[in-house]
Formats: C-alpha cells, sequence, structure tokens
C-alpha cells in the first residue's frame, strides 16, 4: 500500500508568470511525465497562473493544490513563504501580493545602476525581454541576460559575482512581513510553509525566531525536502519540523529545463514519520 509519505507530490515550482522559463501547461505535462500525482505552481509572489495551472494539472490527471511564494523580510534577509490550497479569488490575498510586487521594477532600475557602474550597460533592458509578466522581473531575470550577454557562464556563477549582498547589482529590499504573508495565506484557506531553510544562513537563534514567529502567527509547514537541500539539511529539517509540530513539505523549485537541477517529480521521499503537509490540506486539494 502506498503511504501518504510516498506519494508524489511536488509542491514547489515556478512558470513565466515569475521567473520560470516554462509555462504552466508545459510544466504541467513535464510533471505529469515524471510521474507527479499531487502538484502546485507556486510562483513569486503571484497567483496570475493558478486557474491555468489547475485546469492543466487535471488533463494531465493529476490532482491539484493553488500555490504561491511569498517573499517576506525577516531578521534583514530575504524568507520564502510558500502558501498551499488558498482559495485564487481571495480579495486580501491577490491585495497583498500586488504590494509584495510593486517596488520591483524601481529596484530593478537601481540593480541596473550598480551593473552600469562597473561596465555592464543596459541591463534592465536586457533583463525585460526575459521577463513574461511586466509586474514580476526578478534578479534571475538578470541572471539570464548576464549570461547571454557574456559576463557570467552560469546563473550561480551570476548570483555570486554580482546579484547578492554586497555585489555591485545587490539592492536591499524591503518585501512583506511575515505575520502579513502567512495572514494572507490562512486567510484566504491555505496553508503557510517555510521554503528552503537551510538556505537563509540564520544564526540558531535567528531560526529560531523564524520557526516560532512563523508559528505564533498560524504557519504550520516547512519544506523538508526541496531541490535546493542536501540529504543532510532534509535530515535536519526533518529533526526541526517534530521539535516545532510542523507538518512537512516536498517540492523540487524547479525554474528550467537548462537551469535546475532538480527535475519535477524527482526528489526522494519525505521522511517516514512525518507528517505530510497535504495531510493538512485533503479538503483544498482539487
Ligand atoms: P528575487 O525575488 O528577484 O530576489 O529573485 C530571487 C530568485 O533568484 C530566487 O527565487 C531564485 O530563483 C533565484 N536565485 C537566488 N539565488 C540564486 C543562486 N545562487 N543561483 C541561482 N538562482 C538564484
Ligand atoms: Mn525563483
Ligand atoms: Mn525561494
Ligand atoms: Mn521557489
Amino acid at each position: 500500500m502506498t503511504t501518504s509519505q510516498a506519494l508524489n507530490a511536488d509542491l514547489h515550482c515556478h512558470s513565466v508568470v515569475s521567473d520560470g522559463t516554462l509555462t504552466p501547461e508545459a510544466l504541467a505535462a513535464r510533471a505529469a511525465a515524471n510521474g507527479v500525482a499531487l502538484w502546485a505552481l507556486t510562483d513569486h509572489d503571484e497567483i496570475g497562473g493558478q486557474h491555468r495551472a489547475r485546469a492543466a494539472a487535471h488533463a494531465q490527471g493529476m490532482r491539484y493544490l493553488t500555490g504561491t511564494e511569498i517573499s517576506v523580510t525577516f531578521a534583514g534577509k530575504t524568507v520564502h513563504i510558500v502558501g498551499l490550497g488558498f482559495d485564487p479569488d481571495d480579495a486580501a490575498l491577490a491585495a497583498g501580493l500586488a504590494a509584495t510586487r510593486g517596488g520591483r521594477t524601481e529596484r530593478a532600475k537601481e540593480m541596473s545602476d550598480g551593473l552600469a557602474a562597473v561596465g555592464i550597460h543596459g541591463a534592465y533592458e536586457g533583463a525585460l525581454k526575459y521577463v513574461g509578466n511586466p509586474e514580476l522581473i526578478s534578479r534571475t531575470h538578470f541572471g539570464r541576460f548576464l549570461v547571454e550577454s557574456g559576463a557570467c557562464r552560469d546563473i550561480s556563477e551570476v548570483f555570486r559575482k554580482y546579484l547578492t549582498e554586497g555585489k555591485p547589482g545587490f539592492v536591499p529590499h524591503r518585501w512583506a512581513r511575515l505575520g502579513d504573508a502567512v495572514g494572507w495565506i490562512t486567510g484566504s484557506g491555505g496553508v503557510a510553509v517555510i521554503a528552503h531553510p537551510a538556505r537563509y544562513g540564520f544564526t540558531p537563534n535567528e531560526e529560531y525566531a523564524l520557526f516560532t514567529e512563523f508559528i505564533a502567527h498560524g504557519g504550520r509547514g516547512v519544506e523538508v525536502v526541496t531541490g535546493s537541500h542536501s540529504a543532510a539539511d532534509a535530515a535536519r529539517y526533518a529533526v526541526t519540523a517534530q521539535e516545532f509540530g510542523l507538518a512537512a513539505s516536498r517540492g523540487s523549485d524547479f525554474h528550467s529545463p537548462e537551469e535546475s537541477h532538480t527535475d519535477l517529480g524527482t526528489l526522494p521521499p519525505l521522511p517516514a514519520h512525518l507528517t505530510p503537509v497535504w495531510d493538512l490540506l485533503s479538503g483544498r486539494i482539487q
């Protein structure tokens, strides 16, 4: 018998509605071809692809959970909160996401100025060529331009040299507040999940504060098995999930066939002793 933990669920990926390179329909086809049974599209700060994604999932014989990945500023760093199973027509959620997206264009122009100061010209216009959604220009789009222009070999080199804190194309930005992001998700019937916790580089005290405040605001899940976690990271956050009484999520964070190391539906299963986040969402699966 297949346990719930062994379900091939992939609850984190990006389409052209944010910084992925595939349409929701192409992602759904790829997920289904890789054996995904339960899927969610989680574009950054956007739910504009949700109705298409749900229809495409059903056309491919998959079950669907609505999804998004909200950018949050916590303890001076950017943290991502995945929302799953919310009502995609909720007005407060839509307004919160629109406010979170606001400011991306101004930030992108400042990033471009920073790059121009080190001799890389036309980066804003160059990045725009890769943008599928004018409200959602991200560092990833700059990364694609810098690879295309020959400034870097690949996207990770771009981030290392130009787009992370202290580098010429990095512009500090104030995203949503943790409590607001969790509130928009839970207020629209969804479950909030801390995305890829191993990526933040928090001290133990900061990480403890993130988890306790997240839970105090109503957050209920954490990504344990995800594309940017090593096996050791997954083992570590399996323990953290149990300690904090959080459900566990699984998602590839797939962006592009050319750029992503982890394909849709190809992650290891969740550890058997954890509660899968989809067990909390049985009434929200479509
Ligand atoms: P933004 O929301 O504009 O700050 O862009 C964040 C996005 O950049 C993330 O969602 C990833 O897709 C991408 N990203 C962040 N760090 C890296 C990295 N080191 N290598 C490749 N992509 C990255
Ligand atoms: Mn991204
Ligand atoms: Mn993320
Ligand atoms: Mn992501």
